[in-house]
């Protein structure tokens, strides 16, 4: 405004000192002194204007440089010394003198202190050393230090707190969220020196915040008054984003000196003031002009600097000033011509220097704003390339790196290599296979190099730095001239962790695929062996049904599982699950003797339990009311564990052959009774006639009336047997106590009183203790006594026989009785076959029998309930094993009877 002013004014002078120096040569000493007077004024106003324009500019200058290195500091996520370095440093050569240092300043609270200073030592500053004064209070430390004068030291660790002053621009700067300028304090350098050369100084300072706003840019340098910006002036809100400071500190007399040396040209003392919140007035700096002439003009100019007022106090020196020449200077002879050309002169002078310096003053201003903007994109720049993840590289048109960011070097690893030609090698660069070295001509850099684009070309990055290797994508463009250098620029994509999810998703996926299909096969296995199993289920289920052979299953539970067709006909219906137990009953399973099974007795239960039931003979009524014999057998069924999980049961009839023996025991029978008298009378006619014979000496007749006896004795016995096992069938059953132990004691008299076998020596019976049994004494007789006679008589010839008869307990009311001899043994295979009616083992051998009686005696012992087997007797002969039920009165044999002594013993 003011050189505007001065510019408009300067014609009108001219005009004025022409005009009055034609119209008026005679009063021109008093005109051409008034003249002088007014361009003195303006001389003053101008130099004035400089100085505070400097002095605007200056400061206007020095808090933008300020805000810029706290935004680039705010873009970093994490502040580093280094960088700090990178972005404080180019300010040295800026051109900004008094400034002692810029400085990086955090807050921390007492609990504070130690985290904070860990912090900063991993970021750059190891040898950091926080020195807090006072407690109770918030700290406010440097943390990064760059010195600018070569005088201040890098000092670190500080807490600042301990001087007001520029803890009261710090605290302001981040309770308005801008830049703040101090009062003036001395520092203690300065305290040391002689009064005359100590300073004032001062802080500017900017608060950093963690992202910066891109809606509120920080003005470049003389776009107007820094603290004029409504972004700036309206504060932060965002206190969590707020970081710390920067904090330039400045000599005040050298940032006067340096700034107003050259614009004052030793014309005035400059003193420049900052103005106290009270109105109190502190001396920032002074300059003095070395001229001792008067200082005839003072001026005041107010400036502001970031919200403060400072104010400049001139004492100006006249004299040096055009038209400050003495008034009687203004002679009246000088002339016209001299007055117009003072006139003329003072004009150029006024108006040309004037524009001068407004250009000059306009084109230093953009210069600065320009070099501003050019800072804070670089920075702006540096700052997103370093935030970056993908790395990020540029090379001119001869394969030499212009730039690269740190992820870029992360990934690559190395010192920039310049030449295609070397990347591969040097960068250890390799196809996705991780093995085929990448060809220098096909590296993405290098086809950009030669025009063409690539994008995401997969390689593996195998060097020194990356000894594993990393796998990543690169996509690369060419740079044309109009990008202001020719040349390529590549982006490198990290996709190590990428690759190998892909890879685990991949081997995942396969090994799902597999197991798939092995399922799937089990599945198909499965489903063939249960088509199998079906196939043969039913195969079998056919077969059983075919059969006329009942044939039953139940579970554990004892539920009817399974029946075949012949068991379905018998069984009654039922709606639901049939039990066993109830069906049997239903069946009305009764004994030969008539007497009903108990429902732990039926074949299935017993089965159950664990037992075999073998041949176990039973009267049922059928479904349809038919009565049949059965021969019933039962087994556990047991699964792969062992345990039982079921049981078995069949049954054929043997109704038919039962009537069938009936009939022909019934036949022979009579046939035996009829046979029985004829015999006798035979018998005793050729007794008689035998006798007389033998009386009248016809030996020949008498021993052939010998043989017919013999013959018809043994015809005898056999009837006998055929009546015995008629009757051991047939005879109702009549029971009582019987003591076995008499009864045996009689048939071993009988015994051994008939086998009196001339030369051979009597046999030995040997008899134990045995108990009362409930049964029929006429056929246990008969039992005992066909056992013991087959002890004595299969022994070999002219030997005795040897027997011992002997009885134990035997599971819950039975009783065991062995009869075991010495003699000749039962031949292999015919253990079962001699219980067989007619089945004779050793009729070669001559040894008399009919081969009825163990058949006699398996009746005997089943029609008791009980069992009978044969078995080889260890140490030679046979041995007989009967069991049969005693009752609750029956007495049992003492204990120990397997081993017991004989306390009887007969020996005939
Ligand atoms: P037998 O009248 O022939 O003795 P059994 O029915 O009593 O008929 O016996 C059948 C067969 O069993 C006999 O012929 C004999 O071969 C064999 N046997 C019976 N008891 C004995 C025994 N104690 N030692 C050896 N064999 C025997």
């Amino acid at each position: 405004m003011r050189f505007r002013r001065v510019a408009r004014s300067a014609p009108a002078l001219t005009l004025l000192v022409t005009a009055l120096g034609a119209v008026a040569s005679a009063g021109g000493g008093v005109v051409v002194y008034q003249a002088q007077q007014r361009m003195l004024a303006q001389a003053v106003e101008h130099r004035v204007a400089l100085i505070e324009s400097a002095v605007r500019g200056e400061t206007g200058r020095y808090l933008a440089a300020l805000r810029s290195v706290a935004a680039a500091a705010g873009a970093f996520d994490t502040l580093t010394a280094v960088k700090f370095g990178e972005l404080a440093g180019p300010l040295r050569s800026a051109g900004m003198p008094g400034v002692t240092s810029i400085a990086f300043f955090v807050p921390a609270t007492d609990e504070q202190v130690g985290p904070v200073q860990q912090q900063w030592r991993q970021r750059g500053a190891p040898g950091l050393v926080l020195h807090p004064v006072g407690t109770g209070r918030e700290h406010i430390f440097s943390i990064f230090s760059e010195p600018f004068d070569g005088v201040t030291a890098a000092a670190t660790g500080i807490d600042v707190t301990q001087a007001a002053a520029p803890t009261a621009a710090l605290l302001q700067a981040r309770d308005t969220g801008t830049v703040a300028v101090s009062d003036t304090y001395q520092l203690i350098r300065d305290m040391r020196l002689p009064p005359a050369q100590r300073q004032q100084s001062f802080v500017l300072t900017a608060p950093v915040y963690a992202v910066p706003d891109p809606a509120a840019p920080v003005p470049p340098t003389g776009a107007g008054p820094p603290d004029a910006d409504p972004a700036h002036a309206a504060g932060r809100d965002d206190a969590s984003a707020f970081r710390g400071w920067v904090l330039m500190g400045l000599r005040g007399q050298d940032f006067i000196g340096g700034t107003l040396q050259q614009i004052t040209q030793g014309s005035a003392d400059v003193t420049l003031q900052a103005v106290a919140a009270d109105g109190r007035l502190d001396s920032v700096a002074a300059l003095e002009a070395p001229s001792r002439r008067a200082r005839t003009i003072r001026r005041d100019v107010e400036v502001t600097v970031a919200q403060r007022r400072w104010r400049l106090h001139l004492d100006i020196i006249s004299a040096g000033l055009p038209g400050a020449g003495p008034a009687h200077v203004a002679t009246t002879g000088a002339g016209l011509g001299l007055t117009a050309l003072v006139a003329a002169l003072v004009a150029v002078l006024a108006t040309g220097r004037r524009r001068a310096d407004a250009r000059i003053a306009a084109a230093t201003a953009q210069l600065r704003a320009a070099e501003t903007e050019a800072r804070e994109q670089a920075g702006l720049l540096t700052a997103v390339l370093d935030s970056v993840s993908d790395g990020v590289g540029v090379v001119d048109e001869r394969g030499a790196f212009l730039l690269h960011n740190p992820a870029a070097q992360a990934m690559l690893g190395v010192d920039d290599r310049d030449g295609p030609h070397e990347w591969q090698a040097h960068y250890g660069l390799f196809h996705a296979d991780g093995v085929t070295p990448f060809p220098a001509d096909e590296l993405p850099l290098t086809r950009a190099l030669r025009g063409q684009s690539s994008t995401e070309v997969p390689m593996v990055v195998r060097n020194s730095a990356n000894p594993d290797g990393i796998v990543i994508t690169v996509s690369a463009r060419p740079l044309h001239p109009t990008a202001g250098r020719p040349g390529a620029v590549a982006v490198f994509h990290d996709v190590t962790a990428r690759t190998a999810a892909e890879r685990q998703l991949a081997d995942a996926t396969d090994r799902l695929r597999r197991e798939l299909d092995r399922r799937l096969s089990a599945e198909a296995d499965l489903r063939a062996a249960r088509d199998d199993l079906a196939a043969q289920q039913q195969y079998l289920r056919e077969v059983l049904d075919t059969i006329d052979v009942t044939v039953v299953t139940c579970g554990t539970d004892g539920l009817l599982v399974h029946a075949n067709r012949a068991a379905r006909a018998a069984l009654p219906d039922s709606a639901g699950p049939l039990d066993i137990v109830a069906a049997a009953r239903q069946l009305r399973f009764t004994h030969p003797d008539g007497s009903a099974f108990t429902d732990a007795e039926t074949p299935l239960a017993r089965a159950l339990r664990g037992e075999h039931v073998d041949g176990v003979e039973a009267h049922v009524v059928h479904a349809d009311g038919t009565r049949h014999v059965t021969m019933l057998h039962a087994r556990p069924l047991h699964g792969p564990d062992g345990r039982i999980t079921g049981a078995v049961a069949s049954s054929y009839s043997i109704t038919a052959l039962r009537e069938r023996e009936a009939e022909l025991t019934a036949f022979a029978g009579i046939v035996a009774h009829d046979l029985k008298s004829p015999l006798s009378v035979i018998t005793s006619y050729t007794d008689l006639l035998h006798q007389d014979l033998a009386e009248r000496g016809d030996t020949e007749h008498a021993d052939l009336l010998d043989r017919v006896l013999i013959t018809a004795r043994r015809m005898s016995r056999l009837i006998d047997d055929l009546l015995g096992y008629a009757a051991a069938r047939d005879a109702t059953l009549s029971t009582t106590p019987v003591e076995l132990g008499a009864l045996v004691e009689e048939v071993v008299t009988e015994r051994l009183a008939a086998a009196g076998v001339p030369g051979t020596p009597p046999p030995q019976i040997c008899v134990g203790p045995l108990p009362t049994l409930h049964a029929d004494p006429a056929l246990l007789r008969q039992l005992f006594d066909n056992l013991i006679g087959n002890a004595v008589k299969y022994t070999p010839p002219g030997r005795p026989g040897q027997v011992t008869i002997t009885a134990e307990p035997h599971g819950d009311g039975h009783v065991r009785i062995v009869v075991a001899d010495r003699g000749i043994g039962i031949p292999d295979g015919q253990h079962d076959a001699i219980f067989t009616g007619f089945h004779r083992a050793h009729r070669a051998a001559g040894y008399t029998g009919t081969g009825l009686g163990l058949a006699i005696c398996q009746r005997v012992v089943h029609r008791h309930g009980g069992t009978i087997t044969a078995t080889d007797n260890p140490g030679g002969g046979a041995r007989f094993t009967v069991t049969l039920p005693t009752t609750s009165a029956t007495e049992q044999p003492t204990a120990g009877a397997p081993d017991a002594r004989p306390h009887h013993t007969t020996t005939r």
